[in-house]
């Protein structure tokens, strides 16, 4: 079976921006080209923020967001038990305690009710993520964090395009960040974004990523401690005309998503929470039925077996992460397999053959 390459084709415009930034010698973020600058502001508009700020990967950009938004050393932040690990990793990066709570056990996305109770005295930001591309349930976590004074970081990195409630993701907490890494559905190899609505937010995070600069201070004035967290003006040529395409893209998978039929196999879509109104289908998990043996079906390359539980990796548990109990997770890294943006990206007439081939693998003896 041969299925898309990722990431797509390069396109004229690509080709032309690339080499138009390769041939002006203004390679970095700092010398005067405008690509970076106009990749950021299209993000931030994307996201109906009037802000945003490029960085070398969205661990870096979740790290950025939380020490922008105040996020200090023993601060405690909720993160769900079902995500990729660098949803808990960026808030060790700023000294902060990761909390992992349980997620949803329909629809996966963090639950409301497990970060209530996951809550302490030295909670400070809560960072749902917006899982395979369907956005968390916004409305219900702003407004718990609402209630409690949190600050909210949207874990973006696998929904760029997504909308909840109609409003696109990145634009509904105080900060969004985005992921430009290889798998991800916009990608320059590496590369992250944050968006935030907050002229004091901006402020904050673009100095945590520039080098504790002002936004219009003095070169070598560094009124805060920051670091060079900045994506390149190469990088952000190969993405500002992915954006174009991007909403054909989504299209696409959603069409191969439609297209493929389950019935009478024992697997069944896993359900977006109420609220979204796109998804942008960066993977599309799929929960297999108690009696199917998981590792039998991982013998199809088609399918992916997804995250283990966060709470379960020691490395996390050593670094100070606080795990609480989380079954809906559990379940999941039991259940759970995934089918990549690649696969979704082809011709929807060959959605018949993910069924064939879970039919064959569980076939086999
Ligand atoms: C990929 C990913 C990240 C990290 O993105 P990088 O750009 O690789 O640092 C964070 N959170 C989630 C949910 C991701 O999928």
């Amino acid at each position: 079976m041969n299925w898309p390459a990722w990431p797509p084709p390069l396109d004229d415009a690509q080709r032309k921006l690339v080499n138009d930034v390769l041939e002006s010698g203004l390679w970095g973020a700092t010398q005067g080209g405008d690509v970076v600058a106009r990749l950021t502001a299209a993000f931030a508009a994307r996201s109906g923020v009037p802000y945003g700020v490029a960085v070398g990967n969205a661990t870096l950009g979740l790290f950025a967001a939380l020490k922008g938004l105040g996020v200090r050393p023993g601060d405690e932040v909720v993160v769900p038990a079902y995500t990729f690990v660098a949803s808990a990793t960026s808030v060790l990066l700023a000294g902060a305690v990761p909390v992992i709570a349980d997620v949803d056990p329909v629809h996966l996305h963090l639950s409301p009710e497990a970060v209530s109770a996951a809550l302490s005295p030295r909670t400070a930001a809560i960072m749902p993520v917006h899982l395979a591309g369907s956005p968390a349930p916004m409305d219900e976590l702003n407004a718990l964090a609402a209630r409690h004074g949190l600050a909210v970081v949207e874990d973006a990195a696998q929904a760029h395009g997504a909308t909840y409630r109609d409003r696109p993701v990145g634009g509904l907490g105080d900060a969004g960040v985005y992921s430009f890494q290889a798998s991800k559905a916009m990608t320059a190899g590496e590369g992250g974004l944050i968006t935030c609505r907050e002229e004091s937010v901006h402020e904050a995070v673009w100095s945590v990523c520039n080098v504790g600069r002002g936004l219009c201070g003095a070169w070598y004035g560094h009124p805060n401690v920051g670091w060079n967290l900045r994506l390149t003006e190469i990088q952000a040529a190969l993405l500002l005309p992915w954006l174009d395409r991007l909403d054909d893209e989504i299209d696409r998978r959603n069409a191969f998503c439609d297209a493929l039929d389950l019935d009478g196999l024992p697997v069944e879509r896993v359900p977006r929470p109420e609220g979204t109104t796109r998804d942008s289908r960066h993977l599309l998990m799929l929960r297999l039925d108690p009696s199917v043996d998981k590792a039998r079906v991982l013998g199809s390359p088609v399918f992916d077996g997804g995250y283990p539980a966060l709470g379960s990796m020691p490395a996390l548990v050593e670094a100070g992460a606080r795990v609480t109990d989380c079954p809906a997770a559990e379940e999941a890294a039991r259940s759970v397999v995934w089918i990549r943006q690649n696969i979704l990206m082809a011709d929807p007439g060959r959605a018949c053959e993910i069924s064939e081939n879970l039919n064959t693998v569980l076939a086999e003896t």
